[in-house]
């Protein structure tokens, strides 16, 4: 294997757009240290992280040492944020190191967030605090182990550094490693400003993430109905998990499909549709149940932006597959989490019955699934029923479900074990992530440790961490998050 000074960099965007970018190094953090590294993804670039000392990987990641290969800018883009047009944004605290092919030919961005002033930092100091570094390191890893297209992190490094927020705060590095760091804002800001290089740019995204498009009779349509795919597809996974971003503005979605940008993200606890979780978000444009609207509309600008390469009935046609296409996923996907094999006219009445009786009676939205994977077709009653105020209708929707069950006849062993694939026992609940900030703002990085482990497999039994799944105590309920970070 491989140490970082040995890392194969190949760094395509760098050399191929030239307008698209500012080349700087990372200022490099006062005394940094390592928090924590992620051996998953370590293995992804095929590092060895223990030919390096925690000091090591510090330097390098703290912005100390140069990674040979690497040739660090900060991206120009702009985008909607909050609905408004922001005509320059840009990297202004992170910056893309490279590219990095892998041994089986996989090239993997690596960005290095927190890494410093740049040209796009207006009047912002260019760091990430330890926080939401800690925040962005679990949840984008709690994201690839629940199987939903995300970003993910190799380390978080802390530092001595501390930055003015609502408060002091420690100063941290995160090395983000994503398919692709080009954003929906990219082809905004060359609509607005170059738009000769937009089909360069949508050339080089065929090229290197939608390789089935090259061939098309209009490969930039056939792009735009690619990206429309994958977008709903992702609005369908974050629904089914509960998971709300916060900020969905166009400069943080990702071109690839990918969970992208964590900032005041949060998990539903008790199922409530209107959870706001970013603090700032004050008319609640991002609220849960407006994800998957909000992202058709972050689709629509991004079409708006790519309009000079594509004929106006294909972008009608290629937005309109955006619901059909979030519909079909999400509705195949809650089929599975209530152990449905087959398609059957009522099944939405029967989903919606449960998020209802759900959303009355506060039950968690996680906790429900999860215990609804251990049901025998034999139970009369369920055990879940104490946990709903409304007894009777609960009682009422587990005998149609059972029905339902018995309808399709598959051994309980069988349907069980398919909906513990699909129902995860641990994601990152808010209250959890501050408690393990609240220890590393103390130098004990353990809970980083032993959340990073469970979120990895959020699908497996823990009888060690049952806690962990627990509904969240009083102070950790519907948590709200600075936007800040
Ligand atoms: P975000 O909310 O992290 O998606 O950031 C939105 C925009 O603000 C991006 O252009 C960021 O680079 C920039 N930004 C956020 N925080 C800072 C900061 N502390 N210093 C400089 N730029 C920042
Ligand atoms: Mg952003």
């Amino acid at each position: 294997m491989p140490s970082l000074s040995q890392l194969r960099f190949d760094n395509t965007f760098a050399r191929q757009f030239p307008q698209l970018h500012t080349r700087l190094a990372p200022t490099p953090l006062r005394e940094p240290f390592l928090v924590h590294a992620n051996a998953a993804v370590a293995k992804l670039l095929d590092i060895d992280l223990d030919a390096h000392s925690p000091e090591e990987l510090a330097r390098y990641f703290g912005g100390h040492t140069p990674l040979p290969g690497s040739e660090p800018l900060a991206m120009t883009y702009s985008g909607h944020q909050f609905g408004q047009y922001n005509p320059q944004l840009g990297d202004g605290r992170g910056l893309l190191l490279g590219e990095v092919v892998n041994e089986r030919g996989e090239r993997w961005d690596l960005h290095l967030k927190g890494a410093g002033r740049t040209p796009y930092s207006r009047f912002g100091d260019g760091r990430a605090v330890l926080r939401s570094s800690i925040r962005e390191y679990l949840c984008s890893e709690a994201m690839h182990g629940l199987g939903i297209p995300s970003t993910r992190a190799l380390c978080v490094v802390g530092s001595k550094e501390s930055v003015q927020r609502e408060s002091r705060e420690a100063g941290a590095t995160l090395l983000r490693v994503a398919d692709s760091h080009i954003r929906f804002g990219h082809f905004e800001w060359l609509f607005n400003n170059r738009p000769e290089l937009l089909r360069p740019l949508a050339d080089y995204v065929i090229d290197r993430h939608y390789p089935e498009c090259r061939d098309a009779a209009k490969p930039v349509a056939a792009l735009l109905h690619a990206v429309v795919t994958r977008t709903a597809k992702l609005m369908a996974d974050w629904q089914k998990s509960g998971f709300a971003h916060g900020v969905m503005n166009t400069d943080n979605f990702s071109i690839t499909g990918s969970t992208f940008d964590y900032g005041p993200f949060g998990f539903l606890d008790a199922y409530d549709p209107g959870y706001v979780c970013n603090h700032s978000d004050h008319t609640g444009r991002y609220a849960w149940n407006q994800q998957p609207s909000i992202g058709l509309w972050n689709l629509n600008a991004l079409a708006y932006a790519l309009s000079p390469l594509v004929d106006q009935d294909d972008i009608i046609a290629a937005l309109h597959s955006y619901e059909p296409t979030l519909l079909e996923h999400y509705y195949s996907g809650m089929r599975g989490k209530l152990g449905l094999a087959s398609i059957q006219d009522d099944d939405t009445a029967l989903i919606m019955g449960l998020l209802d009786l759900m959303m009355k009676n506060g039950g968690d939205y996680t906790r429900t699934f999860r215990a609804l994977s251990h049901v025998q077709l034999g139970d009369e009653r369920c055990p879940l029923r104490d946990d709903f105020v409304d007894r009777e209708g609960f009682d009422a929707w587990f005998e149609s479900y059972r029905q339902r069950l018995l309808l399709e006849g598959r051994p309980d062993p069988e349907r069980q074990a398919d909906m513990l694939r699909r129902n995860p026992k641990y994601i990152l609940r808010n209250y959890l992530a501050q408690i393990a900030i609240n220890k590393a703002d103390n130098g004990d990085y353990s809970e980083v440790e032993r959340l990073l482990q469970l979120l990895q497999s959020p699908y497996e039994e823990w009888p060690e961490h049952e806690a962990y799944a627990g509904l969240p105590p009083d102070w950790g309920r519907k948590m709200v998050i600075s936007c800040s970070s």
